[in-house]
């Protein structure tokens, strides 16, 4: 089977790489910091596309919520995207063209695949960037709900970020104390990069990253009472810093509850779990 043009389009960077058909990353086409607008992420991804040697399939993992025809329904950290369409106009017709949730991707990757038994088990993921996102395969099966929107764990209440105003506009989400934008912003910094949290003095940095750390471990206890899943995962950015650790020990693993893991694929995650949409369809449905 031919390799895919995956797509990763993030809050601070749109990576694009050829994966095969066994999760093998071909070649890496780029990486660059996520355009300011739609238009120029729809000519990113074209230059992509050509860089690749037009490959028939593309697939998208999109933080923002899209509509299955690449058109941007709702991305609170990035509204300038809102309406318009990420899809290159030039692509309509030339590709098999499938685009999902990034945190949804990241759950297919993290999901194993060929066994009767993996067929049948559940796999919870988070994705902590510079937002929050969630994904859930259950019983072997991409939980999406009616618009592809399931699985926002960003925005579930939870005591430690009590008080704290979200990019949505409500108050007490998880992505208000967690999220890589909101670290930042409590922090005072403007810079994008993760790590440069962790080389603050701990007298600055410790109470905003323990608060974090707190959120994070009451929202996965929470997901791992609902799903009762056979794995709990947190892949992006800052989920595989070192906060992972800081939320791993707070993680309680009573009744039998697996320990939250970082995610397999690393930063490749949503990449790999782009492609996998159309394994899963073929294989499970
Ligand atoms: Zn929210």
């Amino acid at each position: 089977m031919s390799a895919v043009l995956a797509v990763d389009l993030g809050g601070t960077g749109l990576r694009a790489a050829l994966v095969g058909p066994n999760d093998d990353i071909r070649s890496r086409i780029g990486t660059i910091p996520t355009p300011s607008g739609a238009p120029g992420c729809a000519r990113a991804i074209a230059d992509a596309w050509e860089a690749a040697a037009r490959p028939a399939r593309l697939a998208i993992a999109a933080a923002p919520h899209c509509d299955a025809a690449g058109r941007v329904i709702r991305w609170p950290n990035r509204p300038a995207y809102e309406g318009e369409t990420i899809l290159p106009p030039d692509l309509v017709g030339q590709v098999d063209f499938r685009i999902l949730d990034d945190a949804a991707a990241a759950a297919l990757a993290a999901h194993p695949v060929g066994t009767p038994d993996t067929a049948r088990e559940t796999t919870v993921v988070f994705a902590i960037g510079t937002g929050i996102g969630g994904g859930a395969v259950v019983g072997g099966r991409l939980l999406t709900g009616r618009s592809g929107a399931a699985m926002a764990v960003g925005h579930i209440k939870v005591p430690a970020a009590s008080g704290l105003v979200c990019a949505c506009g409500e108050i007490g989400c998880l992505q208000a104390a967690a999220s890589g934008r909101a670290l930042h912003r409590m922090l005072g910094q403007s810079d994008a990069d993760v790590f440069d949290i962790f080389a603050l003095p701990a007298s600055i940095r410790d109470p905003v990253l323990d608060r974090a750390a707190d959120a994070l471990a009451e929202a996965l206890a929470t997901l791992a009472r609902l799903f009762d899943p056979h794995r709990l995962v947190i892949g992006g950015g800052l989920g595989l810093s070192p906060l992972f650790d800081l939320c791993a020990e707070r993680f309680t693993t009573g009744g039998g509850r697996p320990p939250p893991i970082r995610h397999p694929h690393g930063a490749d995650a949503a990449l790999i779990g782009a492609t996998r949409v159309s394994v899963f369809s073929r294989v499970l449905a």
